[in-house]
């Protein structure tokens, strides 16, 4: 453990035990007497324990004295409190900067799993020192869960033949952007035989305009999906994309198009507009029934789906886009319920639970 620590909590508890003996031969715990009384004479004694020290020291003996009834206390445990202005928490980087009697330093410690489950704003800290080890207890502030402003959920398939198929019926379809890519996958292998300079120039130029096509149909299209009356926009994760199934699904002739550059859009233009955007799982989306559930993997023929338990017909993107849009809505509520993941060791009697301070042990 670092010696700087061990200094610092060691003043720390003395300047603890100055107002505690204060505040009981004063018979107060008013913290504002308490500094009137304290503050000038404690800084005097221990002049390099830095001034928000001795004022949490001061709160800390305080709070004792209130608990004991002014009996003559010693603080013997060496520990020391942090407030905001004192300390900072990076669970991130593995590190936690705090006040010492050297100045502001950076500590490393140890990592745990739970430090990634709690996080919010870290607001209080006390640091404990036990033998050769310091231990530091985290307070931390969960920020609340998302507010459920309302559910309407639209879901959105992608793909070939269409680009974007929505819950409510409406069809982006990719005629004429598979014939504008068409045209370019045309002019750019023509000068790709070429092979002259100014070919290649012509080619690069070609390729900027391409790019630039297939922003602005994605500004466009994003726009169109985000303004519809909805709360909640359901698309499938494209991570999932290197799977076989949808592989084919995206990769196909509109390999290049960016449906990731489209997701990006309509998530940028879904959050200006306070609406959420939740990425479900793909899996079985295009196979399930949107009308009973039933999944099979021949419900679906080619663009048509006819489901093979209830009889329901519909354009196969068209039911992807159900599923989808049921598969995020539910999705969505889980989240706004379950957030913080609570298990029930965690939670209270009653079924509530308290944040638990997060404890890392300094190395
Ligand atoms: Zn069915």
């Amino acid at each position: 453990m670092e010696d700087s620590l061990l200094q610092t909590a060691t003043a720390f508890n003395r300047a603890c035990q100055m107002v505690l003996d204060h505040g009981s031969e004063q018979k107060t715990y008013n913290k504002n007497k308490l500094n009137r009384d304290t503050y000038n004479i404690v800084r005097n004694a221990i002049p390099n324990l830095p001034s928000a020290l001795v004022q949490t020291a001061r709160d800390q003996a305080s709070e004792i004295l209130k608990r004991a009834g002014f009996k003559k206390i010693e603080k013997k445990r060496l520990s020391i409190r942090y407030d905001k202005r004192t300390f900072k928490f990076y669970p991130e980087s593995n590190r936690v900067s705090l006040t010492t009697v050297f100045g502001r330093l950076s500590f490393p410690f140890k990592h745990y799993a739970y430090m990634d489950r709690w996080k919010g704003e870290y607001t209080n800290a006390q640091l404990l020192i036990r033998g050769e080890k310091a231990f530091l207890n985290v307070q931390v502030k969960i920020p609340d869960p998302p507010q459920i402003k309302g559910t309407e959920t639209l879901g959105v398939d992608r793909g070939i033949t269409n680009i974007a198929v929505c819950s409510d019926n409406t069809f982006y379809n990719s005629k004429h952007l598979r014939a504008v890519k068409g045209k370019y996958q045309h002019n750019r292998r023509a000068l790709q035989s070429v092979g002259t300079r100014s070919a290649k120039r012509h080619l690069k130029r070609l390729s900027g305009r391409e790019r630039r096509f297939a922003r602005s149909v994605n500004h466009s299209l994003s726009k169109a999906v985000v303004a519809k009356p909805c709360d909640i926009i359901a698309l499938e994760k494209l991570s999932i994309t290197k799977s076989k199934k949808n592989g084919k699904r995206f990769n196909h002739k509109l390999g290049s198009w960016s449906f990731r550059e489209l997701q990006t859009f309509i998530e940028y233009k879904a959050a200006e507009l306070g609406k959420t955007v939740v990425l479900v799982n793909p899996r079985h989306t295009s196979q399930a029934c949107s009308r009973c559930g039933y999944v099979n993997r021949g419900n679906r023929h080619g663009s048509k789906f006819k489901c093979l338990s209830c009889g329901f017909e519909l354009n196969a993107d068209l039911n992807a886009s159900r599923n989808i849009g049921v598969i995020g809505k539910s999705e969505y509520l889980r989240l706004c319920i379950n957030q913080p993941i609570v298990t029930p060791s965690e939670a209270g009697a009653d079924g509530s639970y308290k944040p638990t301070p997060l404890g890392g042990q300094l190395t």
